[in-house]
C-alpha cells in the first residue's frame, strides 16, 4: 500500500477515535447530570398531581361560590404549572445543550428554588444517595454557568475554599487573612494562593456559611469559584444566586471535614473559564 494512503488512514482512525472519545464524554457529561434533572421533572409531575387533587376538592365549594372564582383558581393554578415547566424545560435544554436558553433574569429561580427540596426528598424517600444527586446538581448549574457565559464579566472573581483543606497540624490563621499562609507545601491551601495570585485573583478560606456569605457580600464578585463538598456547594450555590457560582467539588481520603484535598486542574479551568483567557506562561 502507498505510503500516503496508510497515512490518509491512519488520520482518519485518529480523527474516528477522537470523536468517539468526545461522544463518550459528552454521553458521561450528560449522564451526571441526569439524576438531577429527572428528580426535578418527577418532582414537577408529583406537584401537579397535588395541584389537580387540590382543585378536584375545592372545585364542588369554588363553583358553589362563584363561576368566577372557578376561573380565577384554575387560570392561576395552569400559570404555576406553566412558569415551572417551561423553567425545567430551560434549564434542561440549556444544561444537556450547553446554548444559553435562560431568560435573562436578577432573581431566584423560583424553578430550582421549589423543585430541589421536592427533588431532595423524593431522592432519600426512593434511597437514592443523597450526594449523588447533589453532585449532579452542581454539574447541572456548571454547564449553566457556562453557557451563560457571555453575560458574565470576568473582572470580580472570587474563589472561595473551604477551611478543611488547611492541613489540621498548621496553626496559620488563614481564614482572616489568606496571606497567614506560608506556602510549606504541607497543604492544596499553598498552591491555591500561588494561583490565585497567578491570575490575579481575590481567595478566601471560609469555614462555613455565615462566613461565606460575609465575603461574598463584602466583595461583591461577578463570578465565584467555589471548592466545596458536595453539600456544601449546594446550599452555597443557591444562597448566592444570581451570582454565577463554578463548583468544584472536594477530595475526602481522610474522612469529610479534614485534611481534604481538591484536583487543581479543576479549579483552574474553573478560573480560566472567568478569566476567558489563555493560562499565563509556567515559569
Ligand atoms: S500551605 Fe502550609 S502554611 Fe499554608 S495553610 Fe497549608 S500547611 Fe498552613
Amino acid at each position: 500500500m502507498p505510503e500516503s494512503s496508510i497515512e490518509t488512514s491512519g488520520s482518519h482512525q485518529t480523527a474516528r477515535s477522537e470523536n468517539r472519545l468526545s461522544l463518550q464524554s459528552a454521553w458521561r457529561s450528560a449522564w451526571t447530570k441526569f439524576p438531577f434533572l429527572a428528580f426535578c421533572w418527577t418532582s414537577l409531575f408529583i406537584l401537579a398531581a397535588v395541584e389537580l387533587m387540590i382543585y378536584y376538592l375545592i372545585h364542588p365549594r369554588l363553583v358553589s361560590i362563584s363561576p368566577i372564582a372557578n376561573t380565577v383558581t384554575v387560570a392561576v393554578l395552569a400559570l404555576f404549572f406553566l412558569i415551572l415547566t417551561s423553567g425545567l424545560f430551560l434549564i434542561t435544554a440549556t444544561a444537556l445543550s450547553g446554548i444559553d436558553l435562560l431568560y435573562p433574569h436578577k432573581k431566584q429561580s423560583i424553578t430550582v428554588r421549589l423543585l430541589f427540596p421536592i427533588a431532595a426528598t423524593l431522592s432519600q424517600f426512593v434511597r437514592f444517595d443523597r450526594n449523588r444527586l447533589r453532585t449532579s446538581f452542581v454539574k447541572v448549574n456548571n454547564s449553566l454557568t457556562k453557557a451563560q457565559s457571555n453575560r458574565i464579566r470576568g473582572d470580580r472573581i472570587l474563589i472561595l475554599l473551604p477551611h478543611c483543606l488547611q492541613i489540621d497540624i498548621c496553626n496559620r490563621k488563614i481564614t482572616n487573612d489568606i496571606n497567614n499562609c506560608v506556602r510549606c507545601g504541607r497543604c492544596p491551601v499553598g498552591s491555591l494562593v500561588a494561583m490565585g495570585e497567578q491570575y490575579g485573583l481575590k481567595i478566601e478560606v471560609v469555614n462555613g456559611g455565615t462566613l461565606a456569605r460575609r465575603r461574598v457580600a463584602q466583595f461583591r464578585p461577578s463570578g465565584i469559584v467555589a471548592v466545596a463538598c458536595e453539600r456544601d456547594l449546594t446550599f452555597g450555590i443557591q444562597d448566592v444566586h444570581p451570582i454565577p457560582v463554578y463548583g468544584v467539588i472536594n477530595d475526602r481520603p481522610h474522612g469529610p471535614c479534614v485534611n481534604t484535598c481538591v484536583d487543581m486542574s479543576l479549579v483552574e479551568d474553573a478560573i480560566r473559564f472567568f478569566r476567558k483567557k489563555a493560562a499565563p506562561e509556567k515559569k
